[in-house]
């Protein structure tokens, strides 16, 4: 605390990243970054602009890539909107569509973002419980709302929600903006930006961060009725106009563009998700059904906590959360075989 600090910034409970830690030849399975890196030709369209047109701003509407987007989804460029990753979309997202004067929903066990943007913004947050096998129920989100949130899959439990429930969810809540965070969405689910046309509540969050490899470039956006659109350019433009420089807008299309590569990581990493499943279960986890790069599993008779004490020890870092509900769960990214190997030898000789 400071007398030089705002206020709100007191009360502030700031979002705490996955750990990057420094040391080398890490097993790091925390964080859900694509094990496979970014494919060459984005490398090369980020050289390209390597260039003395730095000097320039960039478009500050990212005209170009917003287009390939709206291609690839076959939208509009008008209903694309794009952020300095999709954490800053959900920003502007909490802060343009959620503030009606009533609680935002989410569920209790998801993405522990939300409930900082609300601190952030002053909105109330309700949490709504999963169901006991951490399913979201359409019909907990029939109750008075400023909004409503959901990673699908979620996270970190990696459980889809097919489109005919994400559909009775915006019935239910016609008058307020519902908001499907698909982060994973690429690991084997069916994207809701086929129903952004028929639902004007509707708005779809996706990042470049996991599937498309590129967590270090920082490219995030939104799909939805341009009516929503505007609404997050207007709060983009009273905050930052250019939130994407030249090489994260160079190198996002050309992400766009090479889907064999992107294609083929998806596939690698699905592989190697259920293959790990098979092996956890083999070693006594329960493992969650996942349509993301990371599993949710529990042992079934040793503590998380103590397992992940024990593959840190062996240099193999995965994600435990103190919280309730969770504490015995381990959310463990799928890595490369050869990492996933060690995982599984790191659990055997435990
Ligand atoms: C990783 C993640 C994000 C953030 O993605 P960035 O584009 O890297 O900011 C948002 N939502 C969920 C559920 C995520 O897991």
């Amino acid at each position: 605390m400071s007398k030089f600090w705002s206020p709100l910034v007191n009360d502030l409970v700031p979002y705490v990243p996955g750990e990057q830690p420094k040391m080398a030849n890490l097993v790091k399975l925390n964080t859900n970054e694509n094990p496979y890196g970014p494919s060459p030709k984005v490398i090369e369209a980020i050289q390209a602009e390597l260039n003395d047109s730095l000097r320039l701003y960039p478009d500050p509407e990212g005209e170009s890539l917003r287009q390939t987007i709206a291609d690839y989804y076959n939208v509009s460029s008008g209903q694309v909107f794009l952020g300095n990753g999709s954490d800053e979309v959900l920003a502007h997202i909490f802060h343009g569509l959620f503030q009606h004067g009533e609680p935002v929903l989410f569920p209790d066990i998801s993405y522990s973002f939300y409930p900082v943007y609300c601190g952030l913004y002053n909105i109330e947050a309700r949490v709504v419980p999963l169901t006991d096998s951490f399913e979201i129920d359409p019909d907990d989100y029939r109750q008075p709302n400023g909004g409503i949130i959901f990673p699908n899959p979620n996270a970190p439990t990696g459980r889809y929600l097919g489109l005919e429930h994400v559909e009775a969810i915006l019935k239910a809540n016609p008058d307020r903006v519902v908001v499907v965070d698909e982060a994973y969405v690429d690991f084997g689910g069916d994207t809701a930006i086929a129903l952004v046309d028929r639902y004007p509540n509707l708005l779809v969050c996706q990042t470049l961060s996991k599937a498309r490899s590129l967590a270090g470039l920082r490219v995030g956006f939104a799909v939805g009725h341009p009516d929503l659109i505007e609404a997050l350019n207007r709060v983009k433009n009273s905050f930052n106009s250019y939130p994407l420089d030249r090489l994260a807008l160079a190198g996002a299309r050309a992400a766009f563009e090479d889907k064999e590569w992107f294609q083929r990581c998806c596939n690698g990493v699905i592989s190697e998700r259920e293959r790990l499943t098979a092996a956890l279960e083999e070693l006594s986890f329960e493992v969650l059904p996942s349509k993301a790069n990371f599993v949710f599993a529990r042992h079934t008779s040793r503590a998380g906590e103590e397992i992940a004490k024990g593959l840190r020890e062996q240099g193999i870092i995965v994600r435990h959360f103190n919280k309730p509900r969770i504490s015995d769960y381990l959310r463990i990214t799928i890595g490369t075989p050869e990492q996933n190997d060690a995982l599984i030898s790191g659990l055997r000789s435990l």
